[in-house]
């Protein structure tokens, strides 16, 4: 029997785990932290009970990822679960972008803009489980389905500039920008549209899930089908050096390129490891997650609904804001991300506590305390927000690196989504997994499709060695 290790067990680590074992390999993941699941774990924090999110929390590009629905997680306990709304981007003037489910209703909700959103989402949204097999793969690839993805890949490759302006409401505009904002990328750039239209028309398809019991929930239910299938996994075991890792015929690592590179050495093709020295990481992220009494008091009455609530204000200024951070400035009033996964999933409460996590975007490495400015942003459109809150807990860029090295300077992305990157992954080549060492592969965040705990990095890099063992 061949054997395979793969390092790091974030969801791509466990995916990757997961192809190899189905495929009769003997597996073991060697994990440094003392728990599994890299950026899919819940904790409780700051009242006993009360379940708080990590890192992943709302997974539109996940439900329908070709690699979950390949696996039935079901069977080993995770259970998916929706708001009533899946998100919601408030103005100050107390109207709100509102995106549900259902293109239509999205559009009705959108007035002026009711038009153009089914224009963008109708098609691609009806072609999605086909087209999906290409746009989460690396994307210089023959398409499968060359028509569908023609019809969503045009849009993707405008900035989301662009976008922006063939809409004409507020609240149309505000919605697009906060979901083009997850690339944390200055939005006037070409492509800079091709994640949110991702995420959108994902969202569109298999709305913005939750897992019941927390993400934790999605790594627990892939550690337990890997058991099924015969791996194993070694947690307290960080692999720092080449002697580190037991012999084995697949290597897969779930790790950041610059990692990668540091700990192969000189075993790496010189050109591979300039160009892993040289991976480029974006801005960061400064989270904080609440305990709060009866939940926030937004004035836009969805965002009560909403799992997800993007606070930016205008579409200008969550441009303005992405374009700071970028260039190293912190905003006064930074881009937040609130979830409010409770409302899904009322499990993770106590009583009448519940709990938020929030995270703002900030410069990559950021050093100071974004606290109180991502409270301002909630207060901004939820006053009486701050007289609710029961505890805090904060996890700066330098937490993030400490929790998990895969985010370098607190950047959750594994890597910079300029169009380098974003079109050939860590290194500009046609086989992005590959590290050109016999064996080994890369299967983290940083390869196609990029972030997310969707598992389709580990998916095709496990697929990929699979393809070369043979
Ligand atoms: C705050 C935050 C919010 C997010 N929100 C969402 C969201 O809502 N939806 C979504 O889909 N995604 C979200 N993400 C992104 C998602 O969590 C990541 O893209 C995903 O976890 C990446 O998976 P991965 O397997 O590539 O790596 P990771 O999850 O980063 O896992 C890598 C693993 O490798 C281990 N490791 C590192 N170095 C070593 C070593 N030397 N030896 C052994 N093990 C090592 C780490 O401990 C870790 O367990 C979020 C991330 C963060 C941080």
């Amino acid at each position: 029997m061949s054997t395979a290790v793969v390092v790091g067990s974030g969801p791509n680590g466990l995916a990757a785990a997961i192809v190899l074992a189905r495929a009769g390999l003997q597996v073991t993941v060697l994990e440094a932290a003392d728990e599994i699941g890299g950026g899919t774990r819940t904790r409780e924090a700051i009242v006993p009970g009360l379940l708080h999110d990590q890192c992943s929390a709302i997974h539109p590009m996940v439900v329908g990822s070709p690699f979950l629905r390949s696996v039935d997680l079901e069977r080993y306990g995770l259970t998916w679960a929706w708001p009533d709304i899946d998100c919601v981007h408030p103005l100050d003037d107390g109207s709100a972008g509102v995106l549900h489910r259902s293109v239509a209703d999205t559009a009705a909700g959108l007035g002026a803009d009711g038009r153009a959103w089914r224009l963008l989402f109708e098609r691609p949204v009806a072609r999605y489980d086909r087209m999906s097999t290409d746009i989460m793969r690396p994307l210089l690839r023959v398409p499968r389905h060359p028509f569908s993805l023609a019809r969503f890949g045009i849009p993707a490759l405008a900035s989301a500039d662009l976008l922006a302006a063939a809409l004409r409401t507020p609240q149309a505009r505000g919605l697009f920008g906060g979901v083009a904002a997850h690339a944390f990328h200055p939005l006037n750039r070409p492509l800079s549209a091709s994640i949110g239209l991702g995420i959108l028309t994902a969202g569109h398809t298999y709305g913005w899930a939750v897992a019941a019991g927390g993400s934790q929930r999605i790594t627990d239910a892939m550690a337990a089908l890997l058991g099924d299938l015969g791996g194993k996994i070694e947690t307290g075991t960080p692999v720092r050096s080449f002697t580190d890792l037991p012999a084995a015929e697949v290597v897969l690592w779930d790790l950041a390129p610059t990692a990668v590179a540091e700990i192969l050495g000189d075993r790496l093709p010189a050109r591979i490891g300039k160009a892993f020295r040289r991976f480029r990481y974006g801005p960061g992220a400064f989270k904080v997650d609440f305990a709060v009494q009866d939940g926030i008091p937004w004035t836009a009455r969805a965002a009560r609904r909403a799992g997800t609530v993007h606070l930016g204000g205008t579409y200008a200024e969550v441009a303005a804001t992405e374009r700071d951070i970028h260039a190293g400035r912190m905003p006064e009033r930074p881009f937040v991300l609130v979830g409010q996964q409770y409302l899904a999933d009322p499990g993770r409460s106590v009583g009448d506590v519940h709990p938020i996590w929030a995270y703002a975007h900030v410069p990559h490495g950021y050093t100071g305390d974004a606290t109180e400015a991502i409270i301002a942003q909630i207060e901004r459109f939820a006053p009486g927000f701050r007289d609710r809150v029961l505890g805090v807990d904060v996890r700066t860029t330098t937490d993030f690196t400490a929790y998990n090295p895969n985010y370098v300077g607190g950047n959750i992305m594994t890597g910079a989504k300029d169009i380098p990157q974003l079109v050939f992954g860590p290194r500009k080549t046609l086989q992005p997994y590959d590290l050109g060492l016999p064996g080994h592969y890369l299967c983290s965040a940083a390869t196609p499709p990029g972030p997310g705990a969707h598992g389709m990095c580990g998916a095709n890099a496990a697929d990929r060695a699979l393809r070369r063992l043979r």
